[in-house]
């Protein structure tokens, strides 16, 4: 009795508090719209029950179901062995070794079939600072319940009986709109600690409050961060960027503490007027993408959060008297190169990224055949989005986005004319630096602003 009201006033569950028996939540106490659940999830869970193992809809789907939003993908949980799910099915594959879990395949759609997962039990591989290597074994479903990260996480949900089984309180969260770690929080993000990314994305994607005790230790553990090895850091971020809450997300990042190890310099950028505005157009453009269900390019991003890196270094290697395009070139590679240790950025993302940046000081040459030739080049679409994105905020003359914009669409006539136009033209008359390379810093706006905005990563 003491020790639950102790347990009380402090907010904290304790980590061995692990329920055996859930709630089970029948269809009109839940409200699970069932239009909403993927046919193929269906048919997995009712295959493998059929065949005398349990199995449930779990994790984010179930979230998603019970706040009414549909699932973007579907999770299944079971007590069936990798094996025995792959035996059921004609097209499943296992995958990965240390912990294996079986994709379903269904035409276009894939269905992950993951084995109810085992409690810890103290024999567990941990990192010099208590981040768990390797703890995988298969186990009860109580015990999956307890090793999930946040209690709206954690329910699991049986088309069949159209049950929720709650372990962990998540359903009293939903309602609250609530994200709370399921255990100890300290000692959760210590095991894991992309567990306190998870928790601010989920906050700005679900717009859910962070509990008090939850939240509390983020700040100070939020170096725990830089041992996360890279590779999983990226796949966090992108996840994070293109949630569709890319702004929000990185708000809280930033308020949080979370962006020192991820984007080192995301503070330098943020503190300039003019870095802050293109980050923030180029994130809502994000958002406003995947909002309408459009695809966005993680290279395009990506090149955007460090394009003022890139442009200060740039300065710096022309004011020490490189020519323009050498200067861009070490540029890119001084950020990339000072990012990788941070956040490794997949091999192809940075070439698409050196790509986009590269082609930047070639929308200002206007004269001859160098418009044509730029026509041709395989990224162009990316790169010109990009120069949009600096025209509007306000690191180029507008006028330069909108020739291109004409250019781009226009018929060969229009376009020698536009050449034309522009060899009549004083180089100053379109504010660039125009043949020289080098970009234009600003300058008074004109009175023609660009057609259209917006980022259209291809
Ligand atoms: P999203 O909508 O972004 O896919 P999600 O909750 O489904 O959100 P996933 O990464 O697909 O997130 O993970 C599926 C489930 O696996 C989660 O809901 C959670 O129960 C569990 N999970 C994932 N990552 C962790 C983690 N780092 N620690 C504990 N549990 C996790
Ligand atoms: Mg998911």
């Amino acid at each position: 009795m003491i020790k639950k009201l102790i347990r009380k006033i402090l907010g904290v569950r304790s980590a061995e508090h692990t329920p055996r028996e859930p709630v089970i939540l029948k269809a009109k106490e839940h409200g699970i719209d069932r239009s909403l659940v993927s046919p193929n999830a269906i048919r997995v869970t009712q295959t493998l029950q059929e065949a005398g193992f349990k199995a449930f809809i779990v994790g984010g789907a179930v979230r998603d179901l019970l706040t009414g939003v549909k699932p973007k993908d579907f999770d299944i949980a079971t007590n069936a062995t990798p094996e025995q799910v792959k035996r059921l099915f004609r097209r499943a594959f296992i995958i990965g070794r240390r912990f294996q879990i079986v994709h379903v395949m269904f035409g276009q759609e894939l269905l992950e079939v993951t084995t109810f997962r085992g409690a810890s039990d103290g024999q567990v591989q941990k990192d010099a600072h208590g981040r768990v290597l390797s703890d995988n074994h298969f186990g009860e479903q109580h015990e999956d319940a307890a090793r999930r990260d946040f209690t709206v996480n954690a329910m699991y949900y049986d088309p069949a009986s159209e049950t929720v089984l709650d372990y962990h309180n998540g359903i009293s969260d939903i309602r609250r709109k609530t994200l709370r770690i399921i255990g100890v929080p300290e000692a959760r993000y210590r095991e894991d600690p992309v567990r306190m990314l998870r928790v601010v994305r989920f906050a700005a994607k679900l717009q859910f409050s962070i509990d008090q005790s939850t939240r509390a230790p983020i700040a100070v553990m939020a170096p725990l961060i830089n041992n996360v090895p890279a590779a999983r850091l990226f796949d966090e971020m992108l996840k994070l960027l293109t949630s569709g809450h890319a702004m929000a997300c990185l708000q809280q990042l930033r308020s949080a503490g979370l962006h020192h190890g991820i984007l080192p310099l995301l503070d330098v950028v943020m503190e300039q007027p003019m870095g802050e505005k293109f980050v923030n157009l180029a994130l809502s453009n994000t958002d406003d993408r995947v909002r309408q269900g459009k695809t966005v390019s993680p290279s395009f991003l990506f090149a955007a959060l460090l394009w003022h890196q890139v442009l200060e270094k740039w300065e710096a290697y022309k004011a020490a008297g490189e020519f323009p395009i050498p200067a861009l070139h070490q540029a890119a590679d001084d950020v990339l190169m000072a990012q990788t240790d941070a956040l490794a950025i997949q091999r192809r993302i940075a070439s698409d990224m050196r790509d986009i940046w590269a082609l930047q000081p070639r929308f200002e040459k206007r004269a001859g055949k160098a418009p044509y030739k730029l026509l041709e080049h395989q990224r162009l679409r990316a790169g010109y989005d990009f120069l949009l994105l600096r025209c509007e905020s306000g690191e180029l003359d507008p006028a330069l986005g909108a020739w291109w914009t004409d250019f781009m669409h226009g018929d060969n006539a229009e376009r020698e004319h536009l050449i034309q136009q522009k060899q009549r033209l004083p180089s100053h008359a379109t504010g660039t630096a125009e043949g020289k390379n080098g970009p234009a810093r600003k300058r008074k706006p004109r009175k023609r602003g660009p057609r259209r905005s917006g980022t259209e990563a291809s």
